[in-house]
């Protein structure tokens, strides 16, 4: 343990116990300071077993006043924790998902809008309010997603999504997207940043109406056909899929209430739309057992040898 001051040595200094454990206390021998140990939620007194349910519970798919309703907390408290834990898990992924091996990744987006939708907003340069675009990349064996970033659907945004990846992936890899311009297009983010050290294909798929009218009320566009194309490098056609991505997609959307479509469930404030997403990911990753292959994503990936707890996660990130 080290000094939060001036980082000298410390020694144990007393302990007083708080609602959740007894905390020691230290007290630098260099220049004189006493501070505590720190603790998993930081300035928040609400019981930590509570804490992670409502964790839990957020990453079941529930939304925040339900989960308020349910553990008789305040609907602020339930965002204090998200913003808590989302914050902490997003810095808990960021120094564990790195050197991943995987040999084929795919990358996909999922639309959500904060506030009110794009048609509604009355100022179309809000940089707050709006749509949104979360970008995700998947590893099709592991399931493991590997990076994600919330924001407006630009270049600037694509490319910083790109060496996010390229910095958490060192080997080469084949890598599938739709065929949205901001990857593949011209010397776009893909090409940028990869340069030719990849084998990068896309996949566009046809939509179009069946002949049969399945539904007076429900009349969905359906894949007529699918498109896949050789962009950088020597990529295996066959594998070239978006399919697990776009599963990936469903989960997050059916497992995240901000994202649940058609409901009142979505995010008024884009900072807590973020914490959401960092939850989410981290609890796929790392705790939740993928049915493909009866592991986590992360165990699967090599990352870790355990499935892991939200305790585990918010204690380990102190
Ligand atoms: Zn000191």
């Amino acid at each position: 343990m080290n000094c939060h001051c001036c980082s000298g040595n410390c020694r144990k200094s007393g302990a007083y116990r708080n609602k959740n454990r007894v905390v020691q206390r230290y007290a630098c021998d260099r220049c004189g300071k006493s501070f505590s140990e720190s603790q998993p939620l930081d300035g928040l007194r609400v019981d930590f077993k509570q804490a992670c349910q409502v964790v839990n519970l957020l990453c079941e798919g529930m939304g925040i006043r339900a989960v308020a309703r349910i553990t008789n907390l305040h609907r602020d408290t339930v965002l204090s924790i998200l913003e808590n834990a989302g914050t902490k898990m997003e810095s808990f992924l960021n120094a564990k998902v790195q050197d991943v091996k995987a040999e084929q990744v795919q990358i996909d987006e999922i639309y959500s809008f904060v506030g009110c939708k794009p048609q509604t907003l009355l100022d179309r340069t809000d940089e707050e309010r709006g749509e949104f675009f979360t970008y995700l990349s998947v590893d099709r064996e592991s399931k493991l997603i590997i990076n994600w970033r919330t924001s407006k659907r630009n270049k600037e945004n694509t490319l910083i999504f790109m060496r996010d990846l390229q910095r958490r992936v060192p080997q080469r890899f084949q890598l599938t997207s739709d065929a949205f311009a901001g990857y593949c297009r011209g010397d776009a983010a893909v090409k940028q940043v990869f340069g030719n050290e990849i084998d990068y294909a896309t996949e566009t798929k046809v939509f179009g109406r069946t002949n049969q009218m399945v539904s007076r009320y429900f009349n969905p566009l359906v894949v007529i056909g699918i498109k896949r194309k050789t962009r950088i490098g020597n990529p295996d056609l066959s594998m070239a899929t978006t399919c697990h991505a776009e599963r990936t997609n469903l989960s997050v959307r059916t497992f995240t209430r901000r994202f649940t479509r058609c409901t009142i469930g979505y995010s008024k404030k884009l900072e807590n739309l973020r914490h959401a997403v960092a939850m989410f990911i981290a609890h796929f990753n790392y705790c939740r057992k993928h049915s493909a292959h009866g592991k986590t994503p992360a165990q699967a990936a090599g990352l870790t040898d355990h499935a892991w707890t939200i305790e585990e996660m918010l204690a380990e990130t102190n």
